[in-house]
């Protein structure tokens, strides 16, 4: 257990220093805004649909390790899927770092988002975590009022 927790550590530090995808889409993406005022967390995540595909997801904003980690991953996570899979993937992953039982086919489509698990065992991480995701919920549902998680 305690090399799947350094693994885990590995890719949060990782995607933490080194975010995917953390750039504008210019022209024709859904973008939204999201802050979690507790933690000093900002983002503004964008979406590029063709159709009902996710063509491209990326992300700007500042933020501790855990927010800017759970953004990378997403956004890495995102491109390909449909508009439904990716609400899937947000509900399994907010019961996952909520600590609530998830079933093995979605810890298998969470992937290295699993590496965020951990952050069940801090309550006031959880919105961190889940800053970006509540964010891209919005985009999607091209939603006009910021997200805040407060
Ligand atoms: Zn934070």
């Amino acid at each position: 257990m305690s090399d799947l927790r350094d693994l885990y550590q590995e890719i949060i530090l990782d995607h933490g220093k080194r975010p995917r995808n953390h750039r504008a889409i210019d022209g024709g993406a859904r973008k939204a805004e999201g802050a979690n005022p507790l933690c000093g967390d900002r983002v503004r995540v964008y979406v590029k649909l063709e159709g009902d595909v996710i063509a491209d997801a990326s992300f700007l904003g500042s933020g501790c390790a855990i927010s800017t980690a759970s953004a990378s991953l997403m956004t890495d996570s995102l491109k390909g899927k449909t508009t439904d899979e990716a609400k899937k993937l947000l509900r399994a992953f907010v019961d996952l770092v909520k600590g609530l039982e998830i079933s093995p086919r979605e810890r298998d489509d969470l992937g290295k988002l699993a590496s965020l698990s951990g952050v069940c065992a801090y309550p006031v991480r959880v919105k961190c975590a889940t800053l970006a995701w509540h964010t891209l919920l919005a985009a999607l549902e091209a939603r006009p009022d910021p997200v805040t998680t407060e």
